[in-house]
């Protein structure tokens, strides 16, 4: 199992990576401060960068953005929290983390970056805008908000509130890469479907699976890959579809196998118990499911009924 290093993981939505953002977030880190750093920080967030605030039963949202957009993130967020709990329902071991998660929202990339290292002390997700800390007591979410595709900026808030969730329910463990990054794309794609990368994703990894570049999955599942591995992002994602959709898979089952996962069990071990399967046996179904589903037009998943839907018909979709 690959283990996540630190606290602070830099969750990269995967396509989103963008090179002038990284140029940028060096730039920001270049200029001069405007308000030295505090050993709380916080004030920062409030006092300059994040004027604006909506508490939600799972969620405190501070944001520099308009209050109606706001609005509409504090929605999302709770949307997606219950999508997740209808999915993982073999949750157990109470609330997935204590208090509210706090999500910092920004209206520029500069802002994005200079919290980030004076808040945080982090340079996490400056090159990709977004990055979450993983925590049971003190869950974070701090996104830079793209305010000319607020579909993007709203899925990858999705993107990174499934990290945060997938890392701390049942209880707070790592989880290989491919689950990780499996998982939130799995419901990064399922808020407005029509406007994902979900049909790039397909076509990506049918095309990898017919020309046989896939890569093999007893040596995928052990693998630690990087945001601009987008073969490893559309297989990951893939493999949860398939653990979830396919003939064999169910939200419940893949449940479980998160959780086995969670108590410790090697991958082979976990795939056995919930799937009564092994890795050999998962890569042939996988890719007669890749081969034959992706052929056909998008048919939503069957735990659609819980899709994220717009909020709005407000700016930016
Ligand atoms: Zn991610």
């Amino acid at each position: 199992m690959t283990r996540r290093p630190p606290i602070f993981n830099s969750q990269f939505p995967v396509f989103n990576f963008q090179f002038l953002a990284f140029a940028l977030g060096l730039l920001s880190l270049l200029a001069p401060q405007s308000r030295a750093a505090t050993s709380s920080g916080y004030a920062i967030a409030k006092g300059v960068y994040c004027p604006n605030r909506i508490s939600t039963p799972h969620f405190a949202l501070e944001f520099s953005a308009d209050p109606d957009d706001g609005a509409e993130y504090a929605a999302l967020c709770e949307r997606a929290y219950r999508h997740l709990s209808r999915v993982f329902t073999s949750a157990k071991g109470g609330p997935v983390w204590s208090g509210k998660c706090q999500v910092y929202l920004f209206a520029t990339h500069a802002e994005f970056v200079r919290f980030a290292w004076n808040v945080h002390k982090s340079a996490a997700g400056v090159a990709s805008g977004g990055y979450t800390r993983i925590s049971k007591k003190d869950p974070a979410i701090v996104l830079f908000l793209r305010e000319d595709d607020a579909v993007m900026s709203h899925q990858t808030l999705v993107h990174e509130m499934t990290h945060v969730f997938l890392g701390l329910f049942y209880k707070a463990a790592p989880l290989p890469t491919w689950v990780q990054e499996g998982c939130a794309q799995y419901f990064e794609f399922r808020y407005v479907p029509s406007r994902s990368r979900l049909a790039l994703a397909r076509q990506t990894t049918k095309k990898l699976v017919e020309t046989g570049r896939y890569a093999p999955l007893r040596e995928f599942s052990g693998r630690a890959f990087g945001p601009t591995d987008l073969p490893s992002y559309c297989q990951a994602w893939s493999l949860l579809d398939f653990l979830i959709n396919g003939k064999a898979g169910s939200p419940a089952r893949a449940s479980q196998f998160i959780v086995l996962l969670k108590d410790g069990k090697p991958q082979d071990e976990a795939l056995r118990v919930a799937y009564g399967t092994d890795f050999p046996r998962l890569e042939a179904a996988w890719k007669e499911y890749v081969l034959a589903t992706y052929r056909r037009p998008l048919v939503l998943p069957r735990d659609d009924e819980a899709a994220l839907k717009p909020i709005s018909n407000g700016r930016g979709h």
